[in-house]
């Protein structure tokens, strides 16, 4: 829920183990103009098949315009090319008018190369929102981004890069994180809501009445009011917990997330913060991060080994989280914020693809 929204996120995801620095490549500078990279976040971009019955793939990524110097540069044009074995499909071009209100500006703090140790700072002038739902038989196997940006003094520099299109292929057989009747809130590549690198296609999901498939009882002014405030939050799959907190409050019922209840790190970005929530090594490069457990309800802690289907604790509302809710998702790597997201696909939900406003009811057992 309001979780989702963090850029703060994606800044951080910068500063990350593994990531190439800023060679900026394909850059050539227009009359001497700026030199800037484009860095894709998540690293791949995976397709996926969306909830509608037009036989359509969708994507959502971000792109970071990133620069080795704390330089002020505003968007002047984009063009995006849909690419089949090297052929442009689909071309969209963007005026300086058309592309402005898809950027976002992450703000000028240095942020450390190769998790920080690299010593050589980069900077993220803005980043670009770009998401796509293309008909299947389009063939697309690539985007190719094409940005032209203006420095401080007018001077135009451009950039391009082309990324290929990827099917993520699940190696771990997951079910979902509570039994029952559920409704996803948020989820997937069409409508994600979850800006950050590692939460591209997370889940956020409340527990429905098991009879009338209801959201509330009462007045709906208290979490006990929500028929999934409590259910039992379970182990997607084997593995070895890496991470876990559990020193937070739920938040009391009301109009909004209130950020009284965030932890300290979280009041200063404005959000983002999971409450408490744990973090599962599968063994084989995924990873389950379940996020917003009930005060005082996790059950493992870090190192412990768990079970498909064993009890970790109980769905609340804890964190950043307007309403009691479960968030969910896969990732390749432990840490929840800088780790690139994965597309997810649960054994035991008949969806193929949990998408917004989906009802669901995930049978006990795989
Ligand atoms: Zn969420």
């Amino acid at each position: 829920m309001g979780f989702d929204l963090s850029r703060r996120a994606l800044v951080g995801a910068s500063a990350v183990t593994g990531m190439a620095l800023a060679a900026p490549r394909a850059v050539a500078a227009m009359d001497g103009g700026p030199l800037f990279a484009l860095v894709p976040r998540p690293t791949h971009i995976f397709r996926t098949k969306d909830h509608s019955h037009e036989n359509t793939e969708s994507w959502i990524f971000s792109l970071a315009v990133q620069t080795l110097a704390p330089v002020a540069l505003t968007p002047a044009a984009l063009r995006v090319d849909l690419l089949k074995a090297g052929k442009v499909m689909r071309r969209t071009e963007y005026p300086a008018d058309g592309f402005g209100p898809m950027t976002y500006h992450t703000g000028f703090p240095p942020l450390l190369a190769d998790g920080g140790t690299s010593p050589t700072p980069i900077f993220w002038p803005f980043a670009i929102r770009l998401r796509d739902t293309v008909p299947a038989a389009l063939g697309v196997d690539a985007v190719q981004v094409h940005v032209e940006a203006t420095d401080a003094g007018g001077v135009r520099g451009w950039s391009d890069i082309v990324l290929p299109l990827e099917t993520y292929v699940q190696k771990t057989a997951l079910v979902f994180p509570f039994a029952g009747k559920g409704i996803v809130l948020q989820g997937g590549a069409t409508n994600g809501g979850h800006r950050n690198r590692s939460g591209a296609f997370a889940l956020d999901a409340m527990g429905l009445d098991d009879a009338a498939w209801g959201v509330q009882r009462g007045d709906g002014k208290a979490n006990t009011d929500y028929p999934g405030f409590g259910r039992t939050l379970i182990a997607p799959a084997d593995g070895v917990v890496v991470h876990a907190r559990s020193d937070r409050p739920d938040q009391p019922v009301g109009d909004a997330s209130n950020p009284d209840y965030f932890a300290e790190e979280f009041k200063a970005q404005g959000g983002g913060d999971p409450g408490n929530h744990v973090v599962i090594d599968h063994g084989n490069g995924e990873f389950s991060m379940i996020a917003h457990f009930m005060a005082g309800s996790l059950r493992v802690k870090a190192g412990a080994r768990v079970r498909q289907g064993e009890a970790l604790g109980k769905l609340g509302h804890s964190g950043d989280t307007n309403a009691p809710h479960v968030h969910y998702q896969l990732q390749a790597g432990p840490d929840w914020q800088n780790a690139d997201a994965l597309p997810v696909h649960f054994s035991n939900v008949d969806q193929a693809f949990l998408d917004r406003g989906t009802y669901f009811e995930a049978r006990a057992g795989a």
